[in-house]
């Protein structure tokens, strides 16, 4: 693949997980658009079902196009393996239900995606998995809230809409000590961050944003860190540890053994991308390869207009606060320096004096920058989140989330930093009259 032993993610993105097609010599990665798969024989079948060798059964559970992003995914983060599924969504659900259930809890940071939110709070409650949720300012706020029910910690790298980083590898210390695996939401921060290197034992990506990047197709991914002592920890991780009666009675631990440190990674798949069904379109799979050529490029360019953008809004008098890993206090600013390398993002908020009124005709006036409800697109979004994202939270749950009346949000695209100082420029000036 390359002559580097140590390739770099710009190299990783574009050679990592295939070469080209030994069918027909086609370089880039084919569409496998088919349901099945031809066994060579009946024994070959049987092997295959008995998870005896690796290969092609089924569409909803493996396709040769998902391996790719896959492979390709697995490797940017340093992982064992990918799991593509439908959707970001999809990605948070089934790496909570892959090793809690009924009658189990997980504790997450407060600060999450709202689809996230609801989730924890309503749909996962209500199938019979507890979540708790603490400040993550605090990384022993998950010590003091895990009980031994407690199967894993969940939060995400660079949450919007505070931006601020999230303490991986104080909290992921933490949970190895007590056998907790730390499962990290990276959907803001790709290439920037790698969650496994800090002590996460399992990513999760809506590969919808940075990694899909034109704003064109839903997904998600689930890495396997293939870094986390299951095996040591019988009593906190039953799922993985005791057989599966879904599976033949299957102990993934074992069964995972002969294909390498994948067990978590290999149950999600088998049990419940088989049984939920939220598997990701092949034609899909190859938009997200797409995108993933070009992201550690991407990221760089969002990260370096965002940057220009915070600091041109912190001088702008219209402007009361700009929330952006460079203009916070020391304390967060260092933990974005230490799990940030080569910028902080894409994405910025920021206040306007003038409040709530003032946020909704800035967006208003925006002729650039298009006003949707998406992150991660090539192009420059804004929302005004408390008459939308946020809107069904009461003023004071609107504060205790970071989203005051005058709080707008960006997600900073490639467009020419100047064009886009330009729009932001005439948009604050009507926001003032
Ligand atoms: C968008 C998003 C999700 C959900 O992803 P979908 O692909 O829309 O299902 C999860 N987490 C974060 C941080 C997101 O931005």
């Amino acid at each position: 693949m390359t002559a580097s032993d140590n390739p770099h993610p710009e190299t990783i993105c574009l050679h990592a997980g295939f070469d080209h097609d030994p069918a027909t010599g086609a370089v880039a990665p084919p569409i496998y658009q088919t349901t099945s798969y031809q066994f060579e024989d009946t024994e070959h079948a049987r092997r295959l079902f008995a998870l005896e060798e690796p290969g092609n059964i089924y569409t909803r559970i493996m396709n040769p196009t998902n391996d790719i992003l896959e492979k390709r995914i697995a490797a940017l983060e340093g992982g064992a393996a990918g799991l593509a599924v439908s959707s970001g969504q999809a990605a948070s659900t089934l790496s909570i239900q892959n090793i809690a259930r009924a009658g189990d809890n997980v504790v997450s940071s407060t600060d999450l995606y709202g689809g996230t939110w609801n989730l924890f709070n309503h749909t996962l409650p209500q199938q019979g998995i507890e979540v708790r949720f603490v400040d993550p300012a605090d990384p022993e706020a998950f010590r003091r809230a895990s009980d031994e029910k407690t199967r894993a910690w969940y939060a995400e790298t660079l949450p919007n809409p505070k931006l601020q980083v999230f303490p991986i590898s104080e909290v992921a210390a933490i949970g190895r000590e007590m056998g907790i695996p730390l499962i990290v939401d990276n959907t803001a921060a790709p290439v920037l961050c790698k969650p496994l290197e800090h002590g996460a034992a399992v990513v999760v990506y809506s590969t919808t944003k940075y990694i899909g990047g034109h704003g064109t197709s839903i997904g998600g991914m689930i890495i396997d860190g293939g870094n986390f002592p299951w095996e040591q920890h019988p009593e906190r991780i039953p799922l993985l540890n005791q057989p599966d009666p879904s599976y033949h009675g299957a102990v993934w631990t074992e069964a995972a053994k002969p294909l390498g440190p994948i067990a978590y990674a290999l149950k999600a798949r088998t049990t419940l991308l088989r049984d939920l069904g939220c598997a990701m379109s092949p034609f899909n799979a190859f938009l997200f390869i797409q995108g993933l050529e070009t992201l550690p490029l991407r990221m760089r360019t969002h990260s370096e207009n965002a940057r220009q953008v915070a600091d041109y809004l912190a001088e702008h008098p219209a402007v009361s606060r700009v929330i952006y890993p460079t203009h916070q206090e020391p304390k967060f600013r260092e933990r974005a320096d230490m799990h940030l390398r080569g910028g902080y993002g894409g994405l910025l908020g920021f206040e306007l004096k003038d409040g709530a009124a003032a946020g909704r005709k800035f967006i208003e006036q925006l002729k650039l920058f298009y006003h949707v409800a998406n992150i991660g697109d090539a192009r420059s979004l804004a929302i005004h989140p408390a008459t939308t994202t946020h809107s069904q939270l009461s003023e004071e749950e609107q504060l205790a989330t970071g989203t005051s009346p005058g709080y707008v949000r960006l997600s900073i695209g490639l467009e020419h930093i100047d064009d886009i100082k330009a729009d932001l420029a005439q948009a604050l000036e009507a926001a003032r009259g």
